[in-house]
């Protein structure tokens, strides 16, 4: 098998497997004062240490979660109630990229239902998909109240690098909360999470388990807890924390600390893909090939052959690519993310995905390369017939 999908999702590292295997082994509630528990929060800890060194930010700040899509909706919903508050300002504006994910996007939307005075404006991207920094300065001058603006780091689809410098300074300068959901750039680029006042992890996007995430929250950034229950994690996310998927996000994220090695690696296979391709395809296009990326993320598209056919055809080949968001999976609509680019409909139904990590090797590249030509000529002899 040929897996190159691991912006869906990143298969178990080592190091992630033994420390959750550690953790299970050890058992325990982390909440819990006798030394069962003190061995499981001990680990709890090390994780978090871990996960706050990758992101920039001090341990206590870290917040675990179920996944990123709590993470997005405790980080919105969270600041909005808790900007409530007396000694906080009201939230009344959120601004979001055209290229968030859904869970930032859709919960945006509940928000407003939710809080009738907020109102969700989205934020244009150019053509190579990066946000338009001038429209947000422009936009957070316009209205009343706090503005909470949601920009992730780096793009999951094609893996176009934002610009959260100029973003944190434009929305600091207006008084307004930072959000960035930073899942597919955790491990690829460095993060600093000075410049926010929310950011997202998933664990398991870097090499740890499903169900193992973060919100990281800056010191005095509202934030009201969403599940009622225990004082669990300084009173913000009630549950018993998931110590075992903590453990390996923990191990996951410690392992791409010093990631400098593996980033060339893996962006060699995707130069090296994309110059393959190219090569046997040379009208395929390759969306934001003119900003920095990821070096883990090539969306492209071979005009002519749809999606749908090649994820199939790829999938017979033994290789693994997705289109698009692999959150909707099962269904394949035009991307957001093209749409917001300009893209035209046509080449958008022809969006693929590779995304390459720490297990991709050359044979994964030269196979998938193998596949799509072969779907090609197959395409055009289709034609021709
Ligand atoms: N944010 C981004 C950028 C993502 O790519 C994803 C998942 O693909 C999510 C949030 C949601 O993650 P999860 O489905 O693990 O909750």
């Amino acid at each position: 098998m040929h897996y190159l999908d691991h912006n869906a999702t990143s298969p178990l590292r080592p190091e992630a497997l033994s420390a959750v295997t550690h953790a299970l082994s050890v058992g325990g509630n982390p909440t819990s004062v006798h030394s069962y528990g003190r061995a499981a929060r001990a680990i709890m800890e090390d994780a978090r240490e871990k996960i706050a060194a990758l992101a920039g930010a001090k341990p206590a700040q870290v917040i675990f979660t179920s996944g990123a899509t709590e993470s997005c909706h405790l980080a919105l919903f969270g600041a909005a109630e808790g900007s409530l508050a007396e000694d906080q300002t009201r939230i009344t504006r959120i601004f979001i990229s055209a290229i968030e994910h859904k869970a930032i996007a859709a919960n945006a939307d509940k928000l407003a239902e939710r809080f009738p005075w907020i109102r969700v404006t989205v934020l244009p991207v150019t053509a190579d998909g990066v946000l338009d920094t001038e429209a947000l300065r422009v936009a957070l001058r316009e209205g009343k109240g706090r503005a909470l603006v949601a920009v992730m780091a780096a793009n999951n689809e094609i893996g176009t690098i934002q610009p959260i410098a100029q973003a944190s300074r434009l929305v600091h300068e207006a008084g307004g909360l930072l959000l960035v959901d930073a899942v597919p750039a955790a491990g690829k680029i460095d993060l600093d999470f000075s410049l926010c006042d929310y950011m997202v992890l998933s664990g398991h996007k870097m090499g740890g388990p499903i169900g193992s995430a973060a919100l990281i929250i800056a010191d005095g950034a509202p934030l009201a807890q969403q599940l009622g229950g225990g004082g669990h994690q300084r009173g913000l996310r009630a549950g018993s924390e998931n110590l075992s998927g903590i453990a390996g996000f923990g191990a996951a994220a410690h392992a791409l600390a010093d990631g400098a090695g593996e980033r060339a690696r893996i962006a060699h296979l995707r130069d090296h893909f994309e110059a393959a391709l190219k090569a046997a395809i040379p009208d395929a296009v390759i969306f934001g090939e003119n900003v920095p990326r990821l070096c883990s993320t090539s969306g492209f598209a071979i005009p002519g052959v749809s999606a749908a056919t090649a994820l199939m055809s790829l999938d017979l080949d033994g290789v693994a690519m997705s289109s698009g968001s692999t959150c909707s999976s099962g269904k394949i609509s035009v991307s957001t993310v093209l749409a917001a680019m300009g893209v035209d409909d046509a080449l958008a139904q022809c969006a693929l995905r590779a995304s390459f990590g720490w297990s991709s090797t050359m044979e994964d590249v030269n196979a998938a390369v193998a596949s799509l030509v072969k779907l090609r000529e197959r395409a055009k002899n289709k034609v021709a017939a």
